[in-house]
């Protein structure tokens, strides 16, 4: 589905990501660990035209989105992304939320855009909240309706963010429990995280990011429980 090759990205003298590769397949789950600084958030912000790489290509079903000339705005209705922080607008109800982009930025009827986000919002078990303000959710609420935000345009691919870090404890199972769920539905999914449990439960292949590349990469079981690399090996005695 995903094809990324040669991926650079530099700030100032700063090289983030140096030559990176990583494939992505349709209905997979890939997950990016790495430490603090190791390019996971610039990676998935150069997916999503977030930022613009340096060098190097992105392929989504075949298409080069990293063409200069590529829409922007078609990239990003097939490239859903949901961050740490729910970035919700707080003077706008949950359906308006989820209906700004489709209607303003797509051009989607606000009939259609309307039914959308409400199947959506039943989706991520939030069907009674459509007219409720940002405000008067829970964390774990905001974010699942930043998760239906982001499905609303039908992505083939979500790239998820340190999705449960800005969330208390007990409200970060709520939001993996509707990824795993995501993830059987055959959603294919890019995401970042802290997590290595969770990590463990979803990915099809984990990314070990270091040095701007993917240091090892494999299935959980392989990166977890027989790492080669050094550097991946002493990251999980610090993280685990
Ligand atoms: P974390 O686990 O803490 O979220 P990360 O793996 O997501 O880290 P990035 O946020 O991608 O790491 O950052 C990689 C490096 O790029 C960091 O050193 C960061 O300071 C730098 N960086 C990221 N965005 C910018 C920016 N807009 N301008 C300058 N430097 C940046
Ligand atoms: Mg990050």
């Amino acid at each position: 589905l995903l094809q990324a090759q040669g991926l650079r990205k530099s700030f100032g003298t700063q090289v983030v990501l140096d030559g990176l590769d990583l494939e992505v397949d349709a209905g997979g789950c890939v997950v990016l660990i790495g430490g603090s600084g190791s390019g996971k958030s610039t990676l998935l912000r150069c997916l999503n035209l977030l930022e613009t790489v340096d060098d190097g290509q992105i392929l989504l079903e075949g298409v080069d989105v990293s063409d200069p000339r590529a829409d922007v705005d078609a990239v990003r209705s097939r490239i859903g992304i949901v961050f740490q922080a729910f970035n919700l607008f707080p003077h706008l109800t949950v359906l308006d939320n989820i209906t700004l982009a489709p209607v303003r930025v797509h051009r989607v009827p606000r009939a259609e855009a309307e039914a959308r986000a409400r199947e959506m919002l039943d989706r991520v078990g939030l069907a009674d909240k459509a007219g409720t303000h940002p405000d008067q959710l829970s964390g774990g609420q905001q974010q699942r309706v930043a998760i239906a935000r982001a499905l609303v345009n039908r992505p083939a691919l979500l790239l998820l963010d340190e999705v449960t870090s800005a969330l208390d404890p007990e409200l970060v199972g709520e939001v993996l429990a509707l990824l795993r769920e995501l993830r059987s539905d055959g959603m294919t999914m890019v995401i970042a995280t802290h997590e290595m449990s969770f990590a463990r439960q979803v990915a099809d292949t984990v990314c070990f990011l270091s040095d701007g590349r993917v240091l090892e990469s494999g299935p959980p079981e392989q990166v977890f429980d027989a790492p080669r690399a050094p550097r991946l090996r002493s990251f999980l005695a610090a993280v685990t």
